[in-house]
């Protein structure tokens, strides 16, 4: 039964991605691909996921609500149909995720035309890739202390400073930056910068490895970069206005630009692993324990579909930052407990890990375990997002 919530637009649109989709599965890779664009290692991997991403933004499946002069396809509240399309569909997800879904609409809310028509249609077409360069070693948290200092000389600015965890930072050709460029004011002496990254002079990139063997995350250090003053985003000293707006982003506001969901119900392989696995006796999906503790899951997992509804409900949207945070808080914990629970259903296989034959699906769940606990610190940590969301969102007191 169509959607009666749907506008026709959006029905005609829903019919034509579900049958792109379903006419169009991803091709096979030849290389095992990470659980998130976050641990993408080799360049195979990334060739495979752009080549993907591409096919996907020439169907109009990413791009799909950006206006049509910065190469997107123009239409209204369309992303989040595309977006539910291909995950229904097990598609693969869009790799340039800081493009999609942090600088597009960082860029259209405060870019210039020039910086809109330049750098948004190479980010939907994954040619360009992205990354953020907010953290560093004394600013996660605390975000409003950078040290990254850009200084005036001309029309250009000479960078220098040292960015950490800095997610696709070995394939990035452009980073969203956050530097100092005063002293004298900690919020306001903050600027937003469009900064070339890959083979730019004076930038250099070295990964670092995570616990479960693979890369993702980097360090980046600038040694007398120098960029153009074009590529400044919105006014010097606005920086911490403009990077709020992409970390509302980033915590799940809006849809961006696309590749926004990723498995349409996690629980699936889950029950799965429960079916072939044995507790007590018995196979774990018979087993009590286990299977209350699926359905757990399973309810909060609707919770957070319903969530996601209600972030579309304008009433319910007073504070632009109660739904995306809760969700971000609470879809990382979800999935840190998925990850636990597979892990515990599978026992003593769990210590199989990837390169196996015999560890079950193939490996997913330690793996998956290990990469969970970066959910709950990317994007900042859950402990400043249930801080937020107390002060900022329910006019709580504010923590000492
Ligand atoms: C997988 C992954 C990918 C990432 N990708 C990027 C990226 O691409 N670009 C980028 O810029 N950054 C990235 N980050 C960095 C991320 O934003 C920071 O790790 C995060 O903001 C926390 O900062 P920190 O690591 O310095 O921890 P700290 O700020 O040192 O915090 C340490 C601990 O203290 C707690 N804490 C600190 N202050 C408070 C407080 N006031 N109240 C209560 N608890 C507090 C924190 O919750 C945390 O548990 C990534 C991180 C991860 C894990």
């Amino acid at each position: 039964m169509p959607d009666a919530s749907l506008t026709s637009e959006q029905l005609e649109f829903q019919q034509y991605a579900r049958q792109w989709t379903a006419q169009n599965p991803a091709p096979a890779p030849s290389v095992r691909l990470p659980l998130t664009p976050l641990e993408v290692k080799t360049a195979p991997q990334i060739d495979y996921l752009r080549d993907w991403q591409r096919r996907c933004y020439e169907a109009g499946l990413v791009g799909t609500d950006v206006p049509t002069d910065y190469g997107g396809h123009g239409h209204n509240a369309c992303q989040s149909i595309a977006n539910r399309a291909l995950a229904d569909a097990g598609a693969p997800f869009m790799v340039n995720v800081v493009g999609l879904t942090m600088m597009v609409p960082t860029v259209l809310e405060h870019g210039t035309e020039e910086q809109k028509r330049k750098f948004i249609p190479g980010a939907l077409s994954a040619e360009e890739i992205w990354c953020q360069g907010f953290s560093e070693p004394g600013a996660g948290s605390d975000m409003a202390n950078q040290q990254t200092f850009a200084s005036r000389s001309g029309d250009e600015w000479v960078v220098n400073g040292h960015k950490v965890w800095t997610s696709f930072g070995h394939f990035a050709k452009w980073m969203i930056l956050l530097a100092r460029t005063s002293r004298d004011h900690k919020y306001d002496g903050l600027t937003y910068f469009l900064c070339p990254i890959e083979g730019h002079p004076g930038v250099s990139v070295k990964p670092l490895v995570k616990m479960t063997g693979e890369t993702g995350f980097n360090e980046v250090f600038f040694d007398d970069a120098v960029i153009p003053d074009a590529l400044r985003l919105d006014d010097v000293g606005k920086g911490w206005t403009v990077a709020m707006t992409t970390l509302t982003f980033e915590r799940g506001a809006g849809e961006g630009a696309g590749g926004g969901n990723s498995a349409s119900n996690p629980l699936d392989k889950l029950i799965q692993l429960a079916r072939g696995s044995q507790r007590n006796g018995q196979n774990a999906a018979d087993d009590p324990v286990t299977r209350d503790a699926i359905v757990q899951l399973a309810i909060t997992h609707e919770g957070i579909r319903s969530s996601s509804r209600r972030a579309r409900v304008p009433a319910l949207n007073d504070h632009p930052m109660r739904i995306p945070l809760q969700q971000k808080v609470s879809s990382s914990e979800f999935q840190q407990r998925l990850a636990r629970l597979g892990v515990d259903i599978a026992g003593a296989r769990s210590t199989l890990y990837k390169n196996d034959s015999a560890a079950p699906d193939k490996g997913h769940w330690p793996m998956s375990y290990m990469n969970t606990y970066g959910m709950t610190i990317a994007a900042g940590s859950n402990e400043i997002q249930r801080n937020i969301l107390g002060e900022r969102v329910l006019g709580l007191p504010k923590s000492k």
